[in-house]
């Protein structure tokens, strides 16, 4: 892994921003956490005794390197050569581990005894409650109380992992709320706790940070693409973005290599001008949503309209601000897929390659559909998950 390079105009700079987008825009109360966590993450990611923690636990714990598979019958019938990254390979079945991982021994050596999160659908809950479980260190997670109720597996991993889960139940009970009394929180709790927030959102330097522990992602991608095809540059790299963390971690290596495509997926939901949608670059307008600039689903008068997608790791109503540039400047293509034709791939690729997809990760193997090759280009997919959580969507969906 390595810290990124000043100079890269499409990363963070030193006041926190990429181009237009990022800061940190918090409640003077919050100031003195998120100062802290600014003045000492690079230090402290940099130091060689976290370098090598942090390794040994992606190594032995969470099962990386992660596969680079060569899925032959899928890229058969798309005419290139398509290789999944198979981050549904690792423990607790997704990639938000990498980031789990890195924030808990950050918070360690921060010196904090408890963490924090909120979490919408569970799986940054999981994730969380995981490592927590890992150090013997304190959880509490903040979740809707309306996400509580549909989301009953995940709050059972939660609490059988030894963390305590607080329903917020103000507003609409969903991920803003629960985003809310996690802020409380840590403005009642500076000293002892940090927060570990679950993409590459929030005040700087999260958004940096996450992407940092993600870029194992991409950096173990260029050494196996070199292994495998010669090459360590794909024509193309495509992820599946709700905030955006995979996506970050998968193009993070190859931003600075304009020979790279980079294709970001949003969940269109049932169809972008149908009310019920989560195509942020599509829909947004810039404004502020949880302490950065960015882009985000907003009414005219600036309130956050509510998203929607059929994969709850999508159903997210903006994007990191470090997305916000690549879609602004031009350098990655943002486009979006409908639930159907997610559902569809994840079948898809079920009977092709017998590996079932989450539903999210689905949305980036859809857009082959509207890909044109000339059969000799790499194509990297970020995996990002694996559907054993999407069961009941795939059943319902095809009446198994
Ligand atoms: C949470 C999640 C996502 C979306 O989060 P990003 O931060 O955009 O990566 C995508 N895929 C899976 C499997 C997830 O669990």
């Amino acid at each position: 892994m390595t810290t990124h390079d000043k100079i890269m105009s499409y990363f963070v700079n030193e006041k926190g921003y990429y181009g237009d987008f990022g800061g940190a825009y918090i409640p003077e109360m919050l100031y003195p956490n998120v100062e802290e966590l600014r003045q000492q993450y690079l230090g402290i990611i940099n130091e060689l005794s976290f370098q090598e923690e942090f390794k040994a636990l992606l190594k032995d714990y969470v099962g990386r390197p992660s596969p680079l598979y060569l899925a032959k019958r899928l890229s058969q019938k798309y005419g290139a050569n398509i290789f999944l990254k198979r981050e549904d390979l690792n423990h607790t079945g997704a990639h938000k581990i990498n980031n789990t991982i890195g924030q808990i021994l950050l918070a360690e050596k921060l010196g904090k005894k408890r963490i924090i999160a909120e979490t919408g659908a569970g799986q940054h809950g999981v994730a969380t409650a995981t490592v927590c479980a890992l150090r013997g260190l304190e959880c509490v997670v903040y979740m809707g109380e309306i996400d509580i109720k549909r989301q009953a597996p995940n709050v059972a991993r939660m609490k059988m992992l030894g963390a305590t889960v607080v329903p917020a139940t103000s507003g609409s009970k969903t991920l803003k709320d629960a985003t809310n009394e996690a802020m409380r929180d840590w403005i009642n709790n500076p000293v002892d706790t940090h927060y570990i927030i679950g993409s590459v959102v929030g005040p700087h330097p999260y958004p940096d940070m996450v992407s940092i522990f993600q870029s194992v992602i991409s950096e173990e991608t260029k050494k196996q693409l070199l292994a495998q095809t010669g090459k360590d540059e794909p024509d193309y790299v495509l992820a599946c973005v709700g905030g955006g963390s995979n996506a970050a971690g998968m193009f993070y290596h190859f931003i600075n290599d304009e020979n790279v495509k980079l294709i970001a997926v949003e969940a269109a939901g049932m169809g972008v001008s149908s009310g019920y949608s989560a195509a942020t670059t599509y829909l947004g307008k810039e404004g502020v949503l949880h302490g950065s600039r960015s882009i985000l689903m907003q009414t005219p008068d600036g309130q956050v309209v509510e998203p929607h997608s059929v994969s709850a790791g999508l159903d997210y109503p903006g994007i990191g601000p470090q997305h916000a540039h690549l879609f602004k400047t031009g350098r990655c293509e943002y486009v979006s897929i409908t639930d159907d034709e997610s559902l569809n791939a994840g079948l898809l690729l079920t009977q092709l390659e017998g590996i079932i997809p989450a539903i999210e990760s689905a949305h980036a193997i859809a857009h082959l559909e509207y890909m044109t090759f000339k059969g000799d280009e790499n194509v990297v997919i970020c995996l990002s998950g694996r559907g054993d959580k999407d069961m009941e969507t795939y059943m319902k969906h095809f009446k198994l």
